[in-house]
């Protein structure tokens, strides 16, 4: 193959994902994804050269999917790689950037489970897996959270008892950094301007959904916080809510709290809002044809996120442009209408036809060539994960990389 390439592993509860990535141009020789893994259901699709296949790992757990998909590379392929890259959920304040995994970093990382339970286990089990099965490779860990790292105490601190924050951590993190961080450099070429000298607000709108406040290159304010449940409405997550409500509706429906906290997380959001989905194509579909519960949730979903750039625009002094990306932020121009129309006040104003377009005759532009502006900018986490390990790979075991 001649390049030197990356294999991005992104290890889930239920999902495992693999691509192995050209560093240098992004291109992918190989994606894989095992689905319901952990279940009697587990399956394996892999896709190679535009040529797809399905089978069933022998053992349907995590490990045995991983492992499975690891071993459908073949000695080429395996060859090539000059590291394995790893998503990893939870940096805490540990990590303000991606490492290179040692036994000591890997310890570390253990330390964090307690920050996300669900995602870390299954993080930890992609290195660890990886690192047995290709002996001798850079494991590099690349954090949702590390590009915030730069925000300042005002930003991250809740006002809550002390002892929270000092013995248990209680802070504002945030996620989907690498999305953030890759888009928001984008976004300065794009401009044709240098990073140092713009203020962006960048919504990152997929299944999760958060904004971050990025100037001269660095997050200083972001939506969501201890976990990724504060801030925006997304799918199934309801956003920020009056937390005075966990223990109303924990009375009301005589739940304990992690009951309340389990439909804040898996049954709110444009689901509850619409009844009908958690799929924002879907939602757009039925408000399109007349229901008013799919209208509101459209409505209810470009609302907070309109008001989300008010605030960052605040917290950045000044805005340059608000960046949309993300699945939904790429390619629902409904969306991007919405949350646009209540903008105007920032001097945001959509442009019809560039919107209708995605922006793609007008290097992503969807407003008005006013000042601020609105742009289109397809995230690549896969790509930046690979890039981060090319260059970790390249120096030694625990230096971090920015
Ligand atoms: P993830 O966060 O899992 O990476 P994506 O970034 O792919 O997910 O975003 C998924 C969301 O994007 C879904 O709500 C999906 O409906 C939405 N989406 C994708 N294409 C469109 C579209 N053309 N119109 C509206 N929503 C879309």
């Amino acid at each position: 193959m001649g390049a030197e390439w990356v294999l991005v592993l992104n290890c889930g509860s239920s999902s495992v994902k693999l691509a192995l990535v050209d560093p240098a141009s992004g291109e992918r020789r190989v994606t894989g994804l095992a689905e319901r893994v952990g279940t009697s259901g587990a399956t394996v699709h892999l896709c190679r050269d535009g040529v797809e296949d399905t089978s069933v790992p022998e053992d349907p757990s995590s490990r045995g999917a991983l492992t499975h998909l690891m071993a459908s590379l073949d000695d080429g392929e395996r060859d090539s790689l000059v590291g394995v890259g790893h998503r990893v959920v939870h940096g805490g304040s540990r990590f303000s950037a991606s490492v290179a995994v040692d036994d000591a970093i890997l310890a570390d990382l253990h330390s964090l489970v307690d920050l996300a339970p669900l995602h870390m286990p299954a993080n930890l089990l992609g290195i660890e897996t990886a690192r047995d099965a290709l002996p001798g490779l850079a494991q590099v860990a690349v954090f949702d959270t590390a590009f915030h790292q730069t925000m300042p105490p005002v930003a991250y601190r809740y006002a809550v008892p002390r002892d929270w924050y000092d013995e248990h951590h209680v802070r504002r993190y945030g996620f989907h950094g690498t999305s953030h961080r890759f888009v928001s450099a984008r976004a300065a070429e794009v401009l044709g301007r240098d990073v140092e000298d713009l203020r962006l607000v960048v919504l990152h709108l997929g299944n999760g959904c958060s904004a971050a406040a990025v100037r001269g290159g660095e997050s200083i304010d972001t939506t969501m916080g201890l976990t990724p449940l504060e801030g925006l409405v997304m799918g199934t997550r309801s956003g920020d809510v009056d937390p005075g409500l966990l223990g109303y509706v924990a009375r009301r429906l005589d739940l304990d709290v992690e009951g309340v906290v389990d439909a804040l997380n898996t049954r709110s959001g444009l689901l509850a809002l619409s009844g009908i989905s958690n799929d924002m194509r879907t939602v757009c579909e039925a408000a399109e044809q007349g229901s008013p519960d799919a209208r509101l949730a459209v409505d209810v979903f470009c609302y907070r996120a309109a008001k989300a750039v008010g605030a960052l625009a605040v917290a950045l002094g000044g805005l340059d442009a608000v960046v949309l990306t993300g699945g939904i932020g790429e390619h629902s121009a409904e969306v991007r209408r919405g949350i646009l129309s209540h903008l105007g006040v920032l001097g945001l104003h959509e442009d019809p036809s560039a919107n209708a377009e995605h922006g793609r005759g007008t290097s992503g532009r969807v407003s008005r060539e006013d000042h601020p502006v609105a742009l289109v900018v397809p995230t690549d986490e896969e790509l930046l994960i690979a890039r981060d390990t090319a260059h970790l790979a390249a120096q030694a075991v625990g230096e971090p990389v920015r």
